[in-house]
């Protein structure tokens, strides 16, 4: 299942970075995944959780912002979004010389770290009567 080896992937990047650190010490990782990657979002999330078990990742949540996919005439430099599944024809010229040059994305943006100097001591019980 490519979604799997994907996460793996990017649980095995984060963690490895963040390996002294303290189990759900990430909050959020977020993905950047084009729309032409071939990642279906849910499976991806689905396998995210499972791979994030027993690692520094547990309970981090993922975010996908998804990539449109584009793509640049070579004979004329025409450029549009291709939809899925991609057109790849020129819209103005009917070429079919097109290059992808988005879409294909598959890349960590950023890992957010909860801080743990600043979490909230739970208020005294005893004074809400
Ligand atoms: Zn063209």
């Amino acid at each position: 299942m490519h979604e799997m080896s994907l996460a793996v992937a990017v649980v095995e990047q984060v963690d490895g970075a963040l390996r002294d650190e303290p189990p759900g010490t990430v909050e959020t990782v977020r993905l950047q995944v084009g729309e032409l990657a071939g990642v279906v979002p849910d499976a991806l999330h689905f396998s995210f959780t499972l791979a994030c078990e027993g690692t520094v990742l547990e309970g981090a949540a993922l975010h996908i912002d998804t990539v449109p996919g584009r793509a640049r005439c070579t004979p004329c430099g025409a450029e549009w979004a291709t939809g899925m599944p991609p057109r790849l024809h020129c819209p103005d010229c009917r070429s079919t010389a097109a290059a992808l040059v988005a879409g294909r994305e598959l890349q960590i943006v950023s890992v957010h770290r909860a801080d743990h100097g600043t979490v909230p001591a739970p208020t005294p019980a005893s004074e809400e009567n």
